[in-house]
């Protein structure tokens, strides 16, 4: 079979891939992107609950998990939020600002792979859909591939098929191999975005499913302040998800149930309502069956009047710091996105291109910078296509 020639072969048509091509297709260059999926993009339709967070107006380096935190500076740096803002709004996309500087579509994620593909077709970029890649190989400064039918060749081969999250969507840790094959590491890749699951011994927070509550999630150093939903597997909702990103296994994990009270607000609250019981003090300010719960468990009695004030600055401090130690997570299957990836260190930050292998290049989630929940993971996406195109 005889290779057909391009400039740059992109494997993966998600959301980096499909950005990466497009513009180095607008650039000139012929580009084949290459999917073993039959529809492109599969996330980019099921991401922000159908309407795609594309982006987060604060998506700075400090917002993403790596193991060198400077190396998504300069995508970032160059490739902006509003840079993309101002091509979904060329395209007539209507969106809106939800919370924490999130921008999701006012219609459906859709458009914004309507948008991407329309971008490839002004890039005239090929597409091969729906066939495994069955060969890599390199030689004379070509990468060779192959893929069902199709066999191309180009001097630029770019990873874009992003991290094992979701396996039923056809996501695979493929990057990592053939990453290896060309002697770039690969730091230890692990769920993230993803809810904790607990042991039999967790019984207050499982009994309490469904119920939802704003708390501050902390895992070491590391604390986010958003909703933390109880599930019947354990505990989810963006709090958790977000600290799941920096958790490992036996960790505790330390959750302030009241983050907004001053503190001595219980001995504050015996001093003007002496009458009132600790449950009815915390269902003031918690939902009834989470306050009835954390009441149960503190074990504490009767009118605030009738506690001393030692015992109520002791369950102020368990309820602005509940300990617990997840299980697990519930693993790729239900992760949003992979921590860890290509390591950073063999990679050109400012092109993406592996340092001892020219030619080849690494984008998207496929590398180890990951991404805050909130539209920071895309970002990264555009902006590290984004890099990779204006060098190929
Ligand atoms: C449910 C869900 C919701 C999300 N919501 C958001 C959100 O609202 N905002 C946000 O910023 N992020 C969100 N994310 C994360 C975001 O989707 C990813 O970070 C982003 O899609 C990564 O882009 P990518 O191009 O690197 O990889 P992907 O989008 O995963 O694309 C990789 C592509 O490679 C293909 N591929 C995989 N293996 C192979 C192979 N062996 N051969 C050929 N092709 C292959 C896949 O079919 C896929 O098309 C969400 C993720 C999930 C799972």
């Amino acid at each position: 079979m005889s290779a057909e020639r391009y400039d740059a072969i992109v494997l993966g048509a998600g959301a980096a891939g499909l950005m990466c091509a497009a513009l180095a297709g607008q650039r000139g260059r012929r580009v084949l992107l290459v999917d073993h999926a039959p529809e492109p993009g599969r996330k980019i339709l099921i991401s922000g609950g159908g309407r795609c967070n594309f982006t987060n107006v604060n998506a700075t380096a400090d917002r993403y998990i790596s193991a060198n935190p400077h190396f998504a500076k300069s995508a970032l740096g160059r490739y902006t939020p509003r840079d993309f803002l101002a091509l979904v709004e060329r395209h007539g996309i209507a969106w809106h600002e939800k919370t924490l500087g999130q921008l999701f579509c006012d219609g459906s994620a859709r458009e914004i792979l309507a948008m991407l593909m329309a971008e490839c077709a002004a890039g005239q970029v090929a597409f091969a859909s729906g066939a495994p890649v069955s060969a890599i190989d390199h030689g004379d400064g070509l990468f060779r591939v192959r893929a069902g039918t199709v066999s191309a060749e180009a001097p630029a081969l770019v990873l874009a098929t992003g991290g094992p999250s979701i396996p039923k969507l056809g996501a695979t840790g493929f990057a990592y191999d053939v990453a290896r094959r060309f002697g770039l590491s690969v730091v230890e890749p692990r769920p993230a975005l993803v809810p904790f699951t607990l042991g039999p011994e967790e019984t207050l927070f499982r009994s309490l499913s469904g119920v939802s509550t704003d708390v501050e999630a902390r895992c070491g150093k590391t604390a986010f302040r958003e909703a933390a939903l109880f599930t019947h597997r354990g505990l989810s909702g963006p709090a958790m998800l977000q600290i799941s990103s920096y958790w490992r296994h036996r960790q505790p994990i330390a959750v302030d149930f009241l983050p907004d009270s001053a503190t001595g607000w219980l001995i504050e609250a015996k001093r003007t309502r002496p009458r009132v019981t600790l449950r009815s003090a915390l269902a003031a300010q918690l939902p009834d069956r989470l306050a009835e719960a954390l009441a149960d468990r503190l074990a504490l009695a009767g009118e605030l009047a009738n506690l001393s004030d030692k015992a109520l600055r002791a369950a102020e401090e368990r309820l602005g710091g509940w300990s617990f130690t997840p299980s697990g997570t519930e693993g790729f299957a239900k992760a949003e996105v992979t921590v860890g990836g290509i390591a950073t260190a063999g990679l050109s930050s400012q092109t993406m291109e592996a340092r001892r292998v020219p030619g080849l290049y690494a984008i998207g989630e496929a590398v180890d910078v990951t991404g805050w929940l909130g539209g920071y993971n895309f970002q990264w996406a555009w902006a590290s296509g984004w890099a990779a195109a204006q060098a190929i």
